[in-house]
């Protein structure tokens, strides 16, 4: 490994083995924000009069999208949603605070216990076939739409990486699931007056490189993964993933980077999904009642 930083000579910071690049402090800073700007633009995401809103989890991921938009000007605020997720939450909630104090940026806090009557737990109790992930991810996906539709943003970011989008397309991929691998995207148009655009500007950044920014920048952030997330088969995706990287590294974004070409030829068919309405809360779903009113358990 280089110990000296390719562009200026003094001391590395970091070393960047899918792109055998070591760099000082300053110079990755500067490296990984170009990255993530270059994905914003070269994707058309969103431009600098977009009202932009970033789902904002309390992780190393959201938090440093956050900063890097708020960074180069963009017009951004945030939407954190408190789970409830017992004393993991306590953590959560702090971490928040110290975000919307070191950004500057408006976070609007939803809490789903006083909309709902419910916390996470609870439902994960309720839901026990499903791994609480799958229960999570579509409360999650839900509420961010509902709430951003309601505010009026333009396009909604979210702290999804390239760890994030590999394992889920190494996972649609192991299950040949063609119907997933075709809605797989890093920007969702609006394809419904009721579903706001969504985009992932960090889908070309690893985890690794995320959590080497945040230190970095010294962005404060939850550290401990959520309690209730062990177990679960993307994670064991991921691992398996770490592993071909340090024996191959660049297989993750060779991998990604392929698959759109390859989607695009051979899984697009054209059609836009049929969306119609939920029958019991009026939001865009493929089912008779949406997915979060089934697990709300008002079908
Ligand atoms: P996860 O589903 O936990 O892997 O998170 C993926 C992305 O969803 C994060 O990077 C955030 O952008 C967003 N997100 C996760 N949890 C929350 C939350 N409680 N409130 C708002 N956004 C969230
Ligand atoms: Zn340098
Ligand atoms: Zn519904």
């Amino acid at each position: 490994m280089p110990k000296r930083c390719k562009i200026c000579g003094e001391e590395a910071f970091v070393y960047l083995p899918q792109h055998n690049l070591a760099l000082c402090r300053e110079h990755f800073v500067q490296r990984h924000e170009r990255v993530v700007l270059d994905t914003i633009r070269k994707h058309r995401m969103f431009s600098k009069k977009d009202k932009v809103l970033v789902a904002l989890s309390g992780g190393k991921d959201s938090v440093g999208l956050l900063w890097i938009l708020k960074k180069h000007g963009f017009n951004v605020s945030a939407l954190f949603i408190d789970l409830g997720m017992g004393a993991h939450q306590k953590r959560v909630n702090e971490v928040i605070d110290q975000v919307a104090q070191r950004t500057g940026v408006p976070v609007v806090r939803y809490s789903l216990k006083e909309h709902y009557g419910v916390d996470m737990p609870e439902l994960f109790r309720r839901y026990r076939r499903r791994h609480p992930c799958s229960v999570c991810g579509t409360v999650k996906r839900y509420l961010i739409n509902k709430l951003a539709l309601e505010m009026g943003a333009d396009a909604v970011a979210t702290g999804h990486h390239l760890d994030d989008e590999v394992s889920v397309l190494l996972s649609n991929t192991l299950r040949w699931d063609d119907e997933y691998l075709r809605r797989q995207s890093l920007v969702l148009p609006k394809t419904h007056p009721k579903l706001v655009k969504k985009v992932k500007p960090l889908a070309f950044v690893t985890a690794a490189e995320m959590n080497t920014y945040a230190q970095a920048e010294n962005l404060p952030h939850v550290e401990a993964p959520c309690p209730f997330s062990k177990g679960a088969r993307l994670l064991a995706i991921k691992e398996l993933l770490d592993k071909l990287e340090e024996v191959s590294p660049g297989t993750k974004l060779q991998f990604y980077r392929k698959f759109y070409p390859f989607k695009e030829k051979y899984l697009e068919d054209g059609k836009p999904p049929q969306l119609r309405e939920c029958r019991v809360c009026g939001m865009p779903t493929t089912a008779e009642v949406c997915a979060f009113c089934r697990i709300m358990g008002k079908a």
